[in-house]
């Protein structure tokens, strides 16, 4: 089986199993505990945190220590709503963001708020116009993903930071998809607040972090323990922490440029196969190196995403009709219906292909021959 659903989640790195398999055997201490084995621990929360913080250009008190992105994310949005509401009750969002961004926005437009949805282009990009003209003094938020996990869109995360300098409200950006490709530097880009998720980068699953700039306060989201400097209560998962930062120590800028520029090729790979075999295709969004280049998303015209994806599966690869957070449900892509409209065929014709760290050019050979295969028995039928 090879595997082709790394927007999904990764597998995890040996370097990332050998360091939580360490903490796992040695240090099971309680990380607050004052004795040996606590200090042990937080030991290495403290090394941890250093790589974290340093991977972002942050400091390790502005890192906060979350079960993942979703945990980050909810944390980020409806405790800053929370802190600000008397300053104003207005947010501003993309159409296209995670649900873990959309569905904390619906609670509070229950409580009141309201929520400027950024439309989108078919290129899965916002325009830089539509948000200033939403933009305004009752604005105390603004949560704009820094790359899509469908269509692998990028977002203008520097523009709208230079935008937002001299305004109150606070910017979000989640980071979730772009973190483990593209260089993040939170003072550069000028985010206040940013969420990560390990298992996007050969990591753990149930862990991340939400970095937290030094005028942001906001009230913890979970409470009880003083952990986090009191920003996050809970015993640390001192092994999950450790296989973060053994992933993070894996992509450094070099490898980060070199993955972009693999999976980029890979890309264009898929697109000559398909071309070559005179196979009816479009992409949906746009190949541009400058994009999140793991994420490729296909239309292929009169096969159903569930057709395509069970075949494809029967022969051996996996990849996914969208976000996996959705795939259970039957509800179409809100991303592609926000770029081409619900009445499109695409919302029930594409397929998401996404890359990861091991993923080979014959792994991607052999997908394109298997995909040409199934596509062409499908519209025979
Ligand atoms: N945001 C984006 C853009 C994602 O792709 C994901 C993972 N599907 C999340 C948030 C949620 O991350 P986690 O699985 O760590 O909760």
């Amino acid at each position: 089986h090879i595997y082709l659903d790394n927007a999904a989640t990764t597998p995890m790195a040996p370097a990332v199993i050998d360091a939580m398999t360490a903490q796992m055997q040695a240090d099971f201490g309680n990380a607050s505990s004052t004795h040996w084995f606590g200090r042990q621990a937080h030991t290495v929360l403290d090394l941890a945190r250093t790589t974290l913080a340093a991977s972002i250009n942050a400091k390790p008190e502005q890192i906060v220590i979350t079960s993942g992105a979703t945990e980050a994310n909810n944390t980020a949005i409806m405790q800053t709503a929370h802190a600000r509401a008397s300053l104003g009750k207005h947010i501003i969002t993309t159409a296209i963001e995670h649900l873990s961004v959309l569905k904390p926005l619906a609670a509070l437009e229950q409580e009141g708020f309201r929520v400027t949805y950024l439309p989108v282009n078919d290129a899965g990009e916002i325009s830089l116009a539509d948000f200033d003209a939403a933009l305004d003094d009752d604005t105390i938020l603004v949560t704009m993903m820094m790359g899509n996990n469908e269509v692998g869109s990028v977002m203008p995360i520097q523009a709208v930071g230079e935008r937002l300098r001299k305004h109150q409200a606070w910017f979000h950006t989640d980071a979730t998809q772009a973190y483990g490709l593209l260089a993040i530097d939170v003072a550069a880009l000028g985010v206040d607040l940013l969420s990560v998720s390990a298992h996007k980068l050969n990591g753990p699953k149930g862990v991340g972090f939400l970095y937290r700039g030094d005028a942001v306060t906001i009230a913890p989201l979970l409470r009880g323990g003083e952990q986090e400097t009191k920003r996050r209560a809970g015993t640390e998962n001192i092994p999950a922490i450790a296989g973060f930062a053994a992933a993070v120590d894996l992509v450094t800028p070099a490898e980060k440029a070199a993955r972009q520029a693999k999976y980029f090729g890979f890309k264009q790979q898929i697109i000559d196969a398909l071309t070559a075999a005179n196979v009816e295709f479009a992409v949906n969004g746009t190949v541009k190196p400058g994009n999140l280049n793991h994420v490729f998303n296909l239309w292929l015209p009169g096969c159903s995403t569930y057709a395509v994806q069970t075949n494809l599966d029967l022969a051996g690869f996996a990849v996914s009709g969208g976000s996996a957070c959705t795939a259970g449900s039957l509800e179409p892509s809100h991303v592609l219906t926000a770029m081409y409209g619900a009445d499109s065929p695409r919302v029930s014709e594409s397929i998401r292909v996404s890359f990861g760290a091991t993923t080979t050019s014959a792994d991607i050979a052999a997908f394109a021959s298997a995909l040409i295969k199934i596509v062409t028995k499908l519209r025979k039928h």
